[in-house]
């Protein structure tokens, strides 16, 4: 028997969480049955934990938790074998598979990648699928050719997780950072990150109302969306590129072309859900070589399972700052 956070879903049709025991017998089919150590708290989580699951969950009882990283139980593929550590990141799972909010999870064995060289299992879930997907945008504006000399990078929602990891990286790396924040209180933390510019969210959540500001960011990690990316795209410089994360702000882009045609400018869509397995590990292999780990630990606040409704609902209103490690056992 193990502990596992499980929703159900009430008369209302409106789901709610519960610690509860669970037997192997109730994990779903894969290949790889994994010990679960640690999970986090994404964006994403706290959309599943919600009482409508976000509109991702599918079937109920569910497992959230959209990553996890731990130790391989037992393995019918032959890459995995029993005590080899793993990270779980994308492929649906916690959201229409089980995740990892419980001590174990099985999977299939496509979806896992071997634990990066350098890093534990409690650090690979202090970056988690948010710190995973801050890396895959650093090397998407890195292929556009972003680089320090270039000027400053803008990364919005600095103080959550995607915008935290990003701040970190590209500090270490030699970057200006700039940094949008909604909440003037995380200033210091931001700034112990290596933000060397705060920019007030209300400097940036204003709709367009010219196409083109004046050149300022070589570079931006968007985690916004919305009016403030609609903002950032007229304020990039010639041959600017604009990594496009998240939609903590919204998933509306009420801009014109004019920043495209004029200036060059590269939107960059990034996924991290359906990376190909080759793109992953040059991913965590950078994560381990360039993210300071006394940076990261900096951002990470631990949790337990019984924590995750309260964190779930707190994601969603931008109240996290940095990132949760999810202690499951
Ligand atoms: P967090 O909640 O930790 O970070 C989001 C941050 O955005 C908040 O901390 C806040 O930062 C800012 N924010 C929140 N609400 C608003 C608002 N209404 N207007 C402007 N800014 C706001 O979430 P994550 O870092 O986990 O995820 C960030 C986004 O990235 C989410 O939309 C998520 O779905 C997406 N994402 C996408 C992935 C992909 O594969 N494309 C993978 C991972 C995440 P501050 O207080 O500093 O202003």
């Amino acid at each position: 028997m193990f502990k596992a956070l499980v929703m159900e879903q009430g008369e209302d049709g409106l789901a709610s969480s519960a610690i509860k025991e669970l037997s192997e017998a109730d994990l779903p089919q894969g290949d790889v049955t994994v010990a679960v150590e640690y999970s986090t708290v994404n964006y994403k989580d706290g959309l599943c934990l919600s009482p409508k699951g976000g509109g991702l969950v599918r079937n109920y009882p569910h497992v959230p938790g959209i990553d996890f990283a731990g130790t391989v139980e037992s393995s019918e593929d032959a890459r995995y074998k029993p005590g080899d550590k793993v990270v779980l990141t994308g492929w649906r799972v916690g959201e229409v598979h089980w995740g990892g909010y419980g001590q174990k999870a099985r999977v299939k064995a496509d979806w896992l990648v071997p634990l990066p060289e350098g890093l534990s299992t409690k650090q690979a879930m202090a970056v988690g699928t948010a710190g995973f997907t801050s890396m895959l945008s650093v090397m998407a504006l890195e292929d556009h050719g972003v680089s320090p000399d270039k000027g400053p990078v803008l990364v919005t929602g600095a103080a959550g997780g995607v915008g935290s990891v990003a701040v970190g990286i590209l500090a270490n790396l030699g970057y200006e950072v700039a940094g949008v924040t909604g909440r003037p209180e995380t200033e210091g933390y931001l700034k112990s990150l290596g933000v060397s510019q705060i920019v007030p969210r209300e400097d940036l959540n204003e709709t367009v109302k010219r196409p083109l500001e004046s050149e300022t960011w070589a570079g931006c990690i968007d985690a916004v969306g919305g009016e403030m990316l609609a903002r950032v795209l007229g304020q990039m410089k010639y041959g600017g590129s604009v990594a496009a994360v998240g939609l903590a702000g919204g998933a509306g882009l009420p801009a014109t072309v004019i920043p495209f045609l004029l200036r060059g400018v590269n939107l960059l869509g990034i996924d991290s859900v359906m990376r190909p397995y080759e793109d992953r590990l040059r991913a965590w292999e950078r994560i381990a070589k360039d993210l300071p780990m006394d940076k990261l630990e900096a951002m990470v606040k631990p949790a337990t399972l019984s924590d995750l409704p309260q964190l779930g609902a707190d994601i969603l209103k931008g109240q996290v700052q940095g990132r949760v490690v999810v202690d499951v056992n």
